[in-house]
């Protein structure tokens, strides 16, 4: 596991936290495991230094890593519980995942580029998240053998909900994506999956790379 943060490092990460508090992250435990997870580990080394700014990052292969609010807020909205298996779509730096592998039993992520897929592999492990399983493959398609998922969320802006992924989330499951055209207004949408059918709910305002089609060509 990571050093445990110690001088400047500790002052960073207390206003890292503070500033998420500010915004309105209230969910302790998601504030816990902001806290604990190393964001230096997940950026590239150029940003190091931003690593604790809330500012979204790129990473390999033209991506982002997500500003660490959104991270926040998405978790939080997706009230996770220990016994749950979530689904994530776009592992990228693998940052989101480490976040929910420490409040949900399993994680499942996908990534269309081989490249990411790999490194997130091997920084997961490094790390210690024993608990998350990264796949290489086209996430709008799911992982059918695994289904059904309690959580699924998809961190790249979808034009339309997915249907393969609607269908792999279990009866009182929650899904939350970013939805909207590729280069325009997206928001957030929590979908919840009811025996009497689906619930939308539209929540912030934001910006993602775009979900593509299949898994990458290049590299
Ligand atoms: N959650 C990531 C941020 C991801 S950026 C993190 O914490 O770092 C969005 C990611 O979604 C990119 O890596 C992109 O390649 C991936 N992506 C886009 N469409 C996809 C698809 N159909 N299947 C799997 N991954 C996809």
């Amino acid at each position: 596991m990571p050093k445990p943060p110690t001088g400047d490092d500790k002052v960073v990460r207390m206003q890292f936290l503070l500033v998420l508090r500010q915004r309105g992250i209230g969910d302790t435990a998601v504030l816990r495991a902001m806290d604990e997870v190393p964001r230096e580990h997940f950026v590239e080394n150029a940003f190091v230094d931003a690593a604790y700014a809330d500012q979204a990052l790129p990473i390999a292969c033209g991506q982002t890593i997500s500003q660490p609010y959104v991270v926040a807020y998405m978790t939080e909205q997706l009230r996770l519980q220990p016994q749950h298996r979530v689904l994530e779509i776009g592992t990228g730096s693998g940052y989101q995942a480490a976040i929910l592998s420490r409040l949900a039993r399993e994680v499942i992520s996908v990534e269309r580029y081989r490249t990411l897929a790999n490194a997130a592999r091997i920084r997961l492990a490094t790390l210690g998240y024993n608990n998350v399983e990264v796949l290489l493959g086209d996430g709008v398609a799911g992982v059918p053998d695994k289904a059904p998922f309690d959580r699924i969320m998809i961190t790249a802006a979808a034009e339309n909900v997915p249907e393969a992924l609607v269908a792999q989330l279990a009866e009182g499951g929650l899904m939350i994506l970013p939805l909207g055209p590729h280069n325009g207004s997206q928001h957030l949408v929590r979908i919840t999956k009811r025996e009497t059918g689906l619930e939308q709910e539209k929540l912030i305002g934001v910006r993602f790379v775009p979900l593509l089609p299949g898994q990458a060509r290049e590299l």
